[in-house]
């Protein structure tokens, strides 16, 4: 085994295609339908609000998907980037285990995000699209879309949950400085928006109320598409860039993982990392995959598997999820980017299929190992991405109660400097674990929509 610390790959391999999973599962996804028909929806239902190129790759069985070249090309301003072996955390947690992690900090906005951003930009652009819309909670879908649209000369408007808008001003301003405007959601400017304000003026909104606003706005006008940082099968595949640069990688290093470890949120980084690997497992490898959520959104851990909507407005398909309910409001905490109702509809297929386990924290003990893994490492985390240091913490502290030497491979999806103030909350004890509520998760619950197919 190697003394290297970073894992380099020139770029001339960067890989050429991405991943698609749907080619090898061992049973179909079940299909998006139509709210009002029950029926499975087709490409055309999704073109008055995606380009098609993103339609076909939604719906596509191929296995390999070839990343076009000018997106190759702006991928090369960050990737491929980098596996860090995280020795000095191994050594301050005394675990015998073997730490890596995979770092999309380093791309312009600081998080994985631009990996599905960019090509999305550049398909909207050669369908002659000229402009986006899209939500954002925390900012790092808002600002990642932001950037990639400014490389293309496409208009961005970000309809940013409001809590964050004004508790993230920094956020707005670099999504400002790519040229993208940013409104508060819920907004006046659509009927998603109006409704809500009605019933709860001083509402803070949610990214289940972005989305139907950004979605209902991009549906009015034929030269507005919408764009989606997460959930999507097109948004995973984008993904998993990171997963193949990972295993080459961990080849340079001659080791393999033995647990892979990664936040969900919506399910994009955890999919990035996990898919190549889910192939490999479903040809006999042993690895095991394991997705971090918070405690009080706990999708796949007290969710229920079932036909939902993907926003609150009700305007999109029904996707077969693991849900909390599409009206289901989480209580505010730090990690905005895993505050969705939903999991991507193919994360939650390969958590019923057994490939995966699930595991959820609390934000607080989240963030103490992310102090920690700033200590031993120096980077410090996206408060979304110490839920996988986290996992990956607890996964070296088991190695090292059982005296296993095993690999552990987790995604450090983004670093947190515009997320100081949770940091700083943190430290003055003002962070606090506020348990979800009981009676409105089963309200939630309740209100799914009843599907014939089920
Ligand atoms: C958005 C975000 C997440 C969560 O989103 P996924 O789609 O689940 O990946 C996690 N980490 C960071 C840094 C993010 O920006």
């Amino acid at each position: 085994m190697s003394d290297t610390k970073k894992f380099l790959l020139p770029e001339d391999r960067m890989p050429k295609a991405w991943y698609n999973l749907a080619a090898d599962l061992p049973a179909p996804l079940p299909p998006p339908l139509h709210p009002g028909t029950g029926q499975p929806i087709g490409p055309d239902d999704l073109s008055p609000i995606f380009p098609m190129a993103v339609i076909m790759q939604e719906v596509s069985t191929e296995r390999w998907i070839d990343i076009p070249e000018p997106v190759r090309d702006v991928y090369k301003l960050w990737r491929p980037a980098p596996l860090i072996r995280a020795e000095r955390l191994e050594k301050a947690l005394g675990t015998p285990a073997r730490i890596y992690f995979k770092y999309e900090g380093v791309s312009p906005s600081g998080s994985h995000k631009p990996n599905t951003s960019v090509p999305q930009a550049f398909y909207n652009k050669q369908e002659g699209v000229k402009r986006l819309t899209t939500e954002t909670g925390a900012g790092q879908w808002g600002s990642s879309l932001a950037f990639a649209a400014s490389l293309y000369g496409l208009e961005v408007e970000v309809y940013m949950v409001k809590i964050s808008y004004n508790q993230k001003p920094y956020r707005r301003a670099l999504m400002e400085t790519y040229g993208a405007k940013c409104i508060p959601s819920p907004s006046p400017l659509t009927n998603a928006g109006r409704a809500i304000l009605e019933r709860f003026p001083e509402s803070n909104g949610s990214l289940g109320i972005a989305i139907s606003e950004a979605v209902e706005m991009a549906a009015q006008r034929d030269d507005t598409k919408y764009a989606l940082g997460s959930v999507l099968n097109h948004v995973l595949l984008h993904q998993t860039i990171i997963g193949e640069e990972a295993m080459m990688q961990m080849e340079m290093a001659g080791d393999k993982p033995d647990v892979i470890v990664a936040a969900t949120g919506g399910g994009s980084n955890f999919a990035g990392l996990a898919f190549p690997y889910i192939r490999e497992k479903l040809k006999g490898d042993k690895v095991r995959i394991v997705a971090v959520e918070p405690a009080n959104c706990p999708t796949l851990t007290k969710g229920v598997y079932a036909y939902d909507f993907g926003d609150t407005g009700h305007l999109t398909p029904l996707v077969k999820m693991h849900t909390l309910g599409s009206t289901f409001m989480p209580p505010g905490f730090h990690a905005g980017g895993l505050r969705y109702h939903g999991m991507a509809p193919m994360v939650s297929h390969v958590k019923e299929l057994g490939l995966i386990e699930a595991k959820a924290f609390q934000q607080i003990e989240c963030f103490t190992a992310g102090v920690q893994f700033a200590r031993a490492e120096g980077i410090v985390p996206a408060p979304e991405s110490t839920h996988a240091v986290k996992g990956a913490i607890d996964e070296a502290l088991r190695c090292k109660a059982e005296g296993k030497a095993e690999t552990i491979l987790f995604n450090l999806s983004g670093h947190g400097h515009f997320d100081m103030q949770a940091y700083t909350d943190y430290f003055a004890g003002k962070l606090m674990d506020v348990p979800y509520d009981q009676d409105a998760l089963d309200e939630a619950l309740a209100s799914l929509p009843k599907v014939a197919a089920e």
